[in-house]
């Protein structure tokens, strides 16, 4: 917080440490949020992008995205994902079926992601997860397992009364590459308690990130913005996500979310979407704190490609996946169709001026269109 007669950051003195390579500090991230300057914003975070190392490369992966259950005792306030077991629309999809599908829309389309996330389901087992786990990868060797958030690996704990660590070991070793971000929402306690009553601690968020780091699993992050929270309390988030990779250097990418509230009890109470503005913003401040994580996601099935390619100059260095199925943001809403072809991202990146490169979930390169 600043000190009484410590004088307030301006664009000019976060240009300057930026150009001197100096840490950005709380006050500065207040300052970039509120400052109206959009496109000072976006030129400030696409040279800190640069001078960290950052080129012209632009990179997506080509994935499949799956959901096993939408059953979930946590009922936050922001998700229309969500059922109960017994509510119209529940589903729980069986091991065999579920790689069965993966398996024929990998013929199809020769994704080398599988990124899966789900409600948290009272109705299954611990043994369920890894049971998944080892069928997926024994099906599909070859692809990148990036399955279950923070929460979902606290759910498993509950379910099972094994620490997070031996979870995440058993999790590993029947296939599992790497965590998503998701979970995060926003980590302030008065957010938390506010949007997500029902979910666990954020520190538990942390624990379970730290000890997949340790184990030598990379994990992502993310922050749910766009709701109830304010200026603050996103610095606060970004912050606390440097810290951490300070600490164990295990995020390959931050994904900022913004809030889509329909379908949720926030658009029967007059919330509306972000701005493209905002939206902008937020990325190019994500970019000037991040300074120590690599990768800034500019998600292009919340906010539509032509702003995610703009999103390139405001930090953004990748623009995700090509998503063949996606149901959480559809559900609130979203209406961007979930199977764009790679030549449209390529199309998009290129555009703006970047060059795309398709990549593997560890950011390795596999094609590159100059
Ligand atoms: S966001 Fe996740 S944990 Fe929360 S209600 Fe939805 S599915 Fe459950």
């Amino acid at each position: 917080m600043a000190t009484v007669g410590a004088s307030v950051p301006t664009l000019d003195t976060v240009r300057e440490k930026v150009e001197a390579g100096d840490r950005l500090d709380f006050e500065d991230g207040l300052a970039l949020l509120e400052s109206d300057d959009l496109l000072a914003l976006g030129e400030l975070a696409d040279l800190a992008r640069r001078l960290r190392g950052g080129t012209d490369d632009v990179y997506f992966v080509q994935n499949l995205y799956l959901n096993q259950t939408n059953v979930c005792r946590v009922k936050c306030k922001f998700c229309a994902f969500a059922r109960t077991a017994k509510q119209e629309g529940a589903y729980t999809i069986s091991i065999a079926e579920l790689v069965e599908d993966a398996a024929r829309q990998h013929e199809l389309t020769g994704f080398t992601e599988i990124h899966m996330v789900n409600g948290e389901s009272p109705h299954v087992t611990f043994e369920w997860y890894v049971e998944t786990v080892r069928a997926l990868h024994a099906a599909l060797p070859d692809v990148h397992l990036k399955l279950y958030t923070a929460s979902e690996i606290h759910h498993m704990s509950t379910l099972s009364g094994l620490g997070y660590e031996e979870i995440l070991r058993e999790l590993r070793d029947a296939g599992l590459g790497s965590l998503p971000g998701g979970g995060a929402e926003i980590f302030a306690d008065r957010v938390r308690r506010l949007v997500a009553p029902g979910k666990e601690h954020p520190d538990r968020w942390f624990e379970v990130h730290d000890i997949a780091h340790r184990l030598g699993l990379p994990t992502h992050c993310t922050m749910l913005y766009g709701h109830v929270e304010t200026y603050e309390e996103r610095v606060d988030h970004l912050l606390r996500l440097r810290d951490q990779q300070d600490r164990t250097g295990g995020f390959l990418a931050f994904v900022p979310l913004a809030f889509h509230p329909e379908n949720t009890v926030f658009e029967r109470r007059g919330w509306a979407f972000t701005s493209g503005a905002e939206d902008l913003k937020m990325m190019a401040v994500s970019r000037l704190l991040l300074d120590n994580i690599p990768n800034l996601k500019a998600y292009w099935i919340m906010m539509g490609l032509p702003l995610a390619s703009v999103a390139l100059h405001f930090g953004a260095n990748d623009v995700q996946g090509t998503v063949v199925r996606e149901e959480i943001f559809r559900a609130a809403g979203s209406t961007i169709g979930s199977e764009q072809k790679i030549d449209e991202l390529v199309r998009h990146v290129k555009d703006a001026g970047r060059v795309p490169v398709q990549r593997d979930t560890l950011y390795r390169e596999l094609r590159r269109w100059e």
